[in-house]
């Protein structure tokens, strides 16, 4: 079962949530569908009926079938394999129609086409070569059918014929017009789900879980080589304070107007993000500690000048650190932390650093243990 699954999807080449993986699905079922339906014809057709020609026609099929199966798994086109697909059945099938003639009901397969069209080629290009082939089947059988016998094929076998196809089309149509609706609004409401699950409900701006998925990111692409990145962890200052003052409402309105505040100042590429209840949190891609360290007292100062009216003002601490090759989230945050330790050691309102060098690390750890003490 396990190699069915592995052959039928291309070795997984798409993932479920796409649409070409059922595509995938749906064509290597066909084709491999295709080749014992042939095999069964052909033995039919050679010991029971004696039909040579059409015997070839089903073992051209194998053969096509094969092709494009490894055609196929060898370069994963689903667009283009459904066209050959489409194409290479089409022809056999006009061929078999004008061999066999207008007899054992040979036409009744004219009704499959509009199937496979909208299933392989999807809704447009479905539409556009099932509209093509029922004009030239109305075309070549006005030809054709002064020639045939009035017993075999009559025009209101015709007219039949058509209106068959044509009900059969619109069914389908339907039905892939249903399914692509279905599929778009399952989609929207995954990104939807997706957005909610990574926003943080108060403030809007990013939540932990967003914070950590960014800063494992950015860790796989600094061991990858490119440049390190900074965090930025700020608290705000005396805020149980606050809440006592003026209440938890007022403060939760202080959290949302802060988080407005940080976010312009910081640049597209930063993710800013609520670490907790008043801990905030901002990963610099590609940033120096120095360079953080500008961004946090930018941050810092627009903090303390934010107009909060009735509330007097607020001020916030900020921690700054920079990435290192062995970090995980854990250490770098713990540096992070410990930075901003310092910095309310220091009196508040202020950033201070935890560089990341071992060394500089160490002397940052003793000047903690110094105030400690
Ligand atoms: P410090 O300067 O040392 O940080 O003092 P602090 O009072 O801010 O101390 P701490 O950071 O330990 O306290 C956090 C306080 O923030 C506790 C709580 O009253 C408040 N707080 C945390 N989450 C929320 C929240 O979602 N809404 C409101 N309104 N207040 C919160
Ligand atoms: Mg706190
Ligand atoms: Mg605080």
């Amino acid at each position: 079962m396990d190699r069915y699954q592995h052959f039928v999807t291309n070795g997984f080449h798409f993932k479920p949530e796409e649409p070409e993986y059922w595509h995938t699905y749906l064509i290597n079922n066909i084709l491999l569908i295709l080749m014992p339906v042939f095999l069964f014809l052909i033995i039919l057709n050679v010991f029971v009926h004696k039909l040579y020609a059409i015997a070839l026609i089903d073992l051209i099929a194998i053969v096509i079938a094969v092709f494009l199966l490894r055609y196929f798994h060898h370069t994963n086109h689903v667009r283009k394999t459904s066209l050959l697909s489409v194409v290479f059945y089409t022809s056999l099938l006009v061929v078999y129609i004008l061999i066999s003639g207008p007899n054992n009901y040979s036409f009744a397969w004219i009704l499959i086409f509009p199937a496979i069209s909208y299933f392989l080629l999807g809704r447009d290009a479905g539409r556009l070569v099932t509209g093509l082939s029922l004009v030239l089947l109305i075309l070549s059988f006005t030809l054709f059918l002064p020639l045939w016998s009035s017993a075999d094929f009559s025009f209101i076998s015709l007219v039949n014929l058509l209106f068959a196809a044509l009900c059969v089309t619109i069914l389908i149509s339907f039905s892939e017009l249903s399914r692509a609706k279905a599929y778009d609004f399952i989609r929207l409401k995954n990104e939807e789900l997706m957005r909610l699950s990574h926003t943080d409900a108060l403030t809007g701006i990013s939540n932990r879980l967003k914070l950590d998925e960014v800063m494992l990111k950015e860790l796989a692409r600094v061991r990858r080589g490119t440049p390190h990145f900074s965090v930025i962890m700020g608290d705000l200052d005396l805020f149980k304070r606050f809440n006592d003052n003026f209440g938890h409402l007022a403060g939760d309105q202080i959290l949302i107007e802060i988080a407005a505040s940080i976010v312009p100042i910081c640049r597209l590429t930063d993710t800013v993000g609520r670490w907790g209840g008043e801990e905030f949190l901002i990963i610099c891609p590609e940033t120096s500690c120095e360079g953080a360290m500008i961004l946090a007292e930018k941050v810092r100062k627009a903090v303390e000048s934010l107009p909060l009216h009735r509330y007097g003002s607020v001020t916030i601490s900020l921690g700054v650190t920079c990435s290192r090759l062995d970090d995980d989230i854990n250490t770098i945050i713990q540096r992070a932390d410990k930075a901003l330790y310092l910095a309310k050691s220091a009196g508040r309102n202020q950033v201070r650093s935890m560089q990341s060098t071992n060394h500089q690390l160490s002397l940052d750890e003793e000047a903690i243990e110094l105030f400690n003490n």
